[in-house]
């Protein structure tokens, strides 16, 4: 019977038998905090393998040895979605990483705009964020966070065959700017800062032929409550909720 409660994502690869060292940080949280005796299980995953039921066969304070028992879910990847955001406030930034990783982005980019407050973000902090946030939600797949880029950057080498979401608040309450059916399968979602977009952002976008721009409503959204709108706007209509 799979009792096990905690999910943990491992880097070592997963199958049948397979015994997995944990790292002193691993060790401390499953028997210092967690309180797990030998015999005890635990839900794995890598995003390369599924999740696999695993059990305690090594416990002390600060290593440990799991070993897979059986496999309980195929790895099941996300759609092919990413989150381009402009940085704001260290705890806003912290929310949309995590909400794009449990509302299932495959990769979140934190871009710099003409008016994004930081220059700057700790990489290592926020992919630990989508981790979490991914042993959190039951996924299988762990979203890569990439180190920020500017904006114009990212235009510059933009694949031809994914289609960039421009969620603009020039189009505040415009019926006409909602997110159309379409066959493309490979999308992006761009949300602003709290300054929102230039003049010039916003010219340049709306000529690139690979930009479709929506509205979010009638009202001004936060960054961090536009990105979950714009994402589940997303996967409500073309991802893989229905
Ligand atoms: N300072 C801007 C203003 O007052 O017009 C607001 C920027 S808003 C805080 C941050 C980002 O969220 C925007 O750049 C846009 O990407 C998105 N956003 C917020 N409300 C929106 C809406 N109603 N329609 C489309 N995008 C919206």
């Amino acid at each position: 019977m799979n009792d096990a409660k905690i999910r943990l994502c491992v880097t070592q690869a997963l199958g049948d038998g397979q015994t997995i060292p944990l790292t002193q940080d691993q060790a401390h949280y499953l028997f210092g905090v967690m309180r797990l005796k030998i015999g005890a299980r635990v839900l794995l995953f890598n995003g390369v393998d599924g999740e696999y039921l695993a059990e305690v066969t090594q416990a002390a304070k600060r290593k440990g040895v799991l070993t897979c028992l059986k496999q309980t879910r195929l790895l099941q990847m996300p759609p092919d979605l990413w989150l381009l955001f402009a940085p704001i406030k260290k705890a806003r930034t912290d929310f949309i990483v995590e909400k794009a990783a449990e509302m299932g982005a495959a990769q979140i980019m934190p871009v710099q705009t003409r008016y994004t407050n930081s220059d700057r973000i700790r990489q290592d902090r926020l992919q630990a964020h989508a981790l979490e946030a991914a042993e959190q939600c039951g996924g299988t797949y762990v979203p890569k966070v990439t180190d920020i880029r500017k904006l114009d950057v990212v235009l510059a080498d933009w694949p031809a065959d994914r289609q960039l979401i421009f969620c603009d608040e020039a189009l505040i309450g415009a019926k006409e700017a909602l997110l159309e059916h379409s066959d493309t399968q490979k999308w992006a979602i761009l949300i602003g800062p709290e300054g929102g977009f230039s003049v010039e952002e916003r010219a340049k976008l709306s000529a690139l032929p690979f930009v479709t721009k929506i509205s979010l409503g009638p009202r001004i959204l936060r960054a961090d409550t536009a990105a979950v709108a714009a994402l589940t706007l997303w996967q409500s209509t073309l991802g893989d909720w229905g």
